[in-house]
């Protein structure tokens, strides 16, 4: 059995930037085979259990030797494999499909082997660092013209097919790959007649939390870029359009948050944020303890949800012990904060009890006005939620029972960011307090400190972020 293959567009790197067809071809997927550049985060919206590959764990030389076809073919190779195996595969690429992404070579393989497949675009990073940096790439006075080209041709050319005349003519000109060969790029330009004082742009790390800009005149972008320690991936946009980046930046006039949560960004409201999560929920290992509560789930009188995690798994083991939320008639249901509180919704339940406060202290004084007094309670949790709630409860004369529902780890791979970049820092619960402090040490004096809850206040004073 065949299947058919999706090749995707994830974007240039922020990962809401993935088009919604691409989204929901990635979490159907049974296996994604990603390109190194794809943020991990996108895939977290890869279904349990899908098979992820890492194109970089298929090259031998790494990934800009002259090992190159070969590391293709091995990733075209892989595509075949799994399709006939009858498994359905998105191949996930960097930026579009189309542009610099050696995409005949894959098509070819799909065709010689009479696979199936769709072509799914994606944010090309031209147009991310173009939005980012407040560079219209085309303009009515200043570019009617646009070029992308490669700063890395293929090694094995003995003749550059780069037409550095015509170039010169192009109204905006942007390069993809060419951090390396900048100063041999910046030598044509200026040799075939392009003024030396055209603008010139580079946006490393284009959309990301780690985005930096750099402008200069093409005289001395390459000088600059050394500098200042430009690495790829970055765009290179040179044209008089680099000017309009002054006036039109708006991340620059826009306070920068680092948000660290997992929810979803917020919109509409001042600032900008870039969604850095310090936290990652798992499944756990063995959930049979956790079933048990759920067979007998009518036992209890509330059921407490601290967390929309902690009502996602409950359905989710739910379902896996063969339940669903009809057991739940009769049952009390209490949502901490609105976001569990909504999440309840997506499953039918409307909750009864909502604490409006989202402090420990507020959410105690609204369980008081209620009657736990012999009340039977069961409060999935995290693996490192505090006893706050729990010991609080049992002091109304509640007879709490906890069981963990999920764990509460510190993602991997977290980047390195300046964070004298940012305005300010949202905590949003004391894990994201202790996976900072693990993973960054201190906020800088002029990074303003923002937390939702007084916990979370408490383990910023503990962890001492300031000094
Ligand atoms: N198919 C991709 C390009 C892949 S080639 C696309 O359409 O964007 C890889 C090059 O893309 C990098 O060397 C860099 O020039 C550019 N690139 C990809 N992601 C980028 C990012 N987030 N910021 C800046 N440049 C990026």
């Amino acid at each position: 059995m065949k299947n058919k293959v999706y090749l995707v567009g994830a974007g240039p790197g922020k990962p809401d930037l993935i088009t919604v067809r691409g989204l929901n071809i990635l979490k159907e997927a049974d296996v994604v085979i990603y390109d190194y550049l794809v943020d991990k985060r996108i895939l977290e919206n890869a279904k349990e259990g899908a098979d992820l590959i890492c194109c970089d764990k298929l090259a031998k030389k790494g990934r800009y030797s002259n090992g190159f076809s070969k590391h293709q073919e091995r990733i075209s190779n892989l595509i075949v494999k799994k399709a006939k195996e009858g498994k359905r595969v998105a191949r996930l690429k960097n930026g579009d499909v189309s542009i610099f992404s050696r995409l005949s070579q894959e098509l070819d393989a799909l065709v010689r082997n009479k696979i199936d497949y769709e072509l799914v675009p994606g944010v090309t990073a031209a147009s991310g660092a173009a939005s980012y940096a407040g560079i219209p790439l085309t303009d009515r006075e200043f570019a009617s013209t646009c070029a992308f080209v490669t700063g890395h041709e293929d090694p094995n050319k003995e003749v550059s097919s780069i037409d550095w005349k015509a170039l010169s003519k192009v109204g905006t000109v942007v390069f993809y790959m060419a951090v390396e060969n900048l100063p041999e790029i910046v030598k044509e330009l200026i040799k075939v007649g392009k003024p030396k004082d055209t603008g010139c742009a580079i946006v490393q790390n284009a959309t990301l939390a780690t985005q930096k800009v750099l402008s200069a005149n093409l005289e001395d972008i390459a000088k600059r870029a050394k500098r200042e320690g430009i690495k790829p991936p970055a765009i290179i946009v040179v044209g008089d359009v680099v000017k309009l980046g002054k006036r039109f930046n708006w991340l620059k006039k826009n306070k920068k948050i680092i948000f660290t949560g997992l929810s979803e960004e917020r919109f509409f409201i001042k600032g900008v944020y870039f969604h850095l999560p310090l936290i990652k929920i798992e499944p756990m290992d063995d959930y049979r303890g956790f079933d048990n509560y759920l067979k007998n789930i009518s036992d209890y009188d509330w059921l407490i949800f601290a967390s929309r995690y902690g009502v996602e798994y409950f359905f989710k083991r739910l379902e896996a012990v063969g339940l669903d939320s009809r057991v739940l008639n009769g049952i009390k249901i209490a949502a901490v904060g609105d976001s569990t509180k909504n999440r309840l919704l997506d499953f039918g339940i409307k909750a009864d009890l909502v604490p409006r406060n989202e402090s420990s202290k507020g959410l105690i004084e609204r369980f008081k006005k209620e009657n736990f007094k012999g009340k039977n309670i069961f409060l999935p949790r995290s693996d490192i939620s505090d006893k706050g709630l729990e010991k609080e409860l049992g002091k109304l004369g509640a007879l709490v029972t906890t069981s963990v529902a999920y764990r509460n780890v510190m993602p991997k791979d977290l980047p390195d960011l300046d964070l004298n970049d940012f305005d300010k820092i949202m905590f949003t619960s004391p894990s994201t307090v202790r996976n900072f402090k693990k993973r960054y040490k201190k906020v800088p004096k002029k990074v303003k400190i923002r937390y939702i809850g007084d916990v979370t206040l408490r383990e910023i004073k503990r962890c001492r972020l300031r000094v």
